[in-house]
């Protein structure tokens, strides 16, 4: 198979030395150089999440590590307020729902952040505390929306509920400061802005909500954060790890850190500003709210006529390019471009070409080269309006 150009938001393109990395002969999961490669990922890690506490990884993707959160965190009956955004929202919902906790949502409609006031109004009215838990997304990859997590953290100023942040999609692409703003669990995937292949969840824990974990929780057995911990501190995981994935990640975190994070911020930032501004460019209307853009993830309106299918189809087939679709009810009404992974400028140029000349084929009218032209002018500092 020749190789593609992801641009899907997770599995990401992955660097030759992280891929490299996977080649390494296996070790003993439970000797002392596996001890050394999992206390560096856990220290490495913690700058990403922005934590002094505790970095655990799980042998899952990421959803894994969220139902590990919720049921380490909630007993059965407990009442949680879950605010989705989007599918990965609903879905944070539904695994409340499967371990038996009341669940409440705030409804935000799809291509809009979090309304801080409305979190605000609704913890407000909680006088008798019944709120246990606040589920939050940092970044919902199905809409193209990254919430502002300072913002939410304010709102939820000293209400007591243990808070959860699926920031799956989003951590270590932007500022992230887990203490500061008082999170209690956050997790992620290996699979997103980390640009390592699938199959580690990471998931931070506070002091705080140890504490919670200790005297609550349902009933679990795989996915029991005590137990990763208890494990943590021998240098070892409860179960066999993905060696080889811990292996990946390990050489992600340095070059993470060579690169320096204030630079991978800014590089998915300006991936994400060069494609909404060749979209808007092109006609391609993008999805998500002035205000509310992800710089993961961007989300486009399929062209009036064209079909989403067909295009990421002739994109893939001819172009050796790939796009995401929309999920559930925005199935065939979007399309979504990540910036994650180990992209290029040159790739993005690369993939936003095929885009326009994969628009062309599929009778979309647009001027040749403007896409290109404003994605360029991104990179090269010259925008002219804002998008
Ligand atoms: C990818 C993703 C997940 C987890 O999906 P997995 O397939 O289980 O790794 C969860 N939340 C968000 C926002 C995601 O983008």
């Amino acid at each position: 198979m020749q190789r593609q150009l992801l641009f899907i938001p997770g599995p990401v393109m992955v660097s030759d030395p992280v891929l490299a990395a996977m080649a390494r002969p296996m070790i003993d999961h439970r000797g002392p150089e596996f001890a050394a490669l999992l206390a560096r990922i856990a220290r490495g890690m913690q700058p990403l999440f922005g934590t002094q506490g505790e970095v655990l990884i799980l042998g899952s993707s990421g959803s894994g590590g969220l139902e590990a959160a919720v049921t380490s965190a909630f007993t059965a009956g407990q009442k949680v307020l879950v605010c989705p955004i989007g599918v990965f929202g609903k879905r944070l919902a539904n695994i409340a729902r499967t371990w038996g906790l009341e669940v409440e949502t705030i409804d935000t409609p799809n291509g809009y952040a979090l309304d801080p006031q409305a979190l605000a109004a609704r913890l407000r009215a909680d006088t008798t505390g019944e709120i246990a838990g606040i589920l939050l997304t940092q970044n919902e990859t199905s809409t193209g929306v990254q919430n502002e997590m300072a913002p939410l953290a304010a709102s939820i100023g000293d209400h007591p509920a243990t808070v959860i942040v699926d920031a799956v999609s989003g951590l270590g692409a932007s500022d992230f400061r887990m203490d500061e703003w008082g999170f209690d669990i956050v997790v992620t995937a290996s699979q997103k802005a980390l640009a390592v292949p699938p199959g580690l969840a990471l998931v931070a824990v506070s002091s705080r909500a140890w504490e919670r974990i200790e005297k609550a929780g349902a009933p679990r057995f795989y996915f029991d954060l005590r137990k990763a911990r208890d494990f943590a501190k021998l240098g070892q995981t409860p179960w066999t790890p993905p060696v080889s994935i811990a292996y990946a990640i390990d050489v992600a975190i340095e070059r993470y850190h060579a690169e320096g994070a204030e630079n991978v911020w800014a590089r998915h930032a300006r991936y994400a500003r060069a494609i909404r501004a060749a979209a808007e460019a092109l006609g391609v209307e993008v999805f998500s709210q002035p205000g509310a853009h992800s710089s993961t993830v961007v989300a486009l309106n399929v062209p009036e006529g064209l079909q989403a299918d067909a295009l990421r189809r002739s994109l893939r087939e001819d172009a050796n390019v790939v796009i995401g679709g929309g999920q559930q009810e925005l199935k065939g009404k979007i399309l979504r471009m990540g910036t994650m992974g180990a992209l290029s400028r040159t790739d993005v140029l690369g993939g936003i070409g095929a885009l326009e000349i994969t628009l062309l084929g599929q009778g979309h009218r647009l001027q040749i080269g403007s896409g290109l032209r404003a994605a360029l002018a991104t990179f090269l500092g010259m925008e002219t309006a804002a998008v």
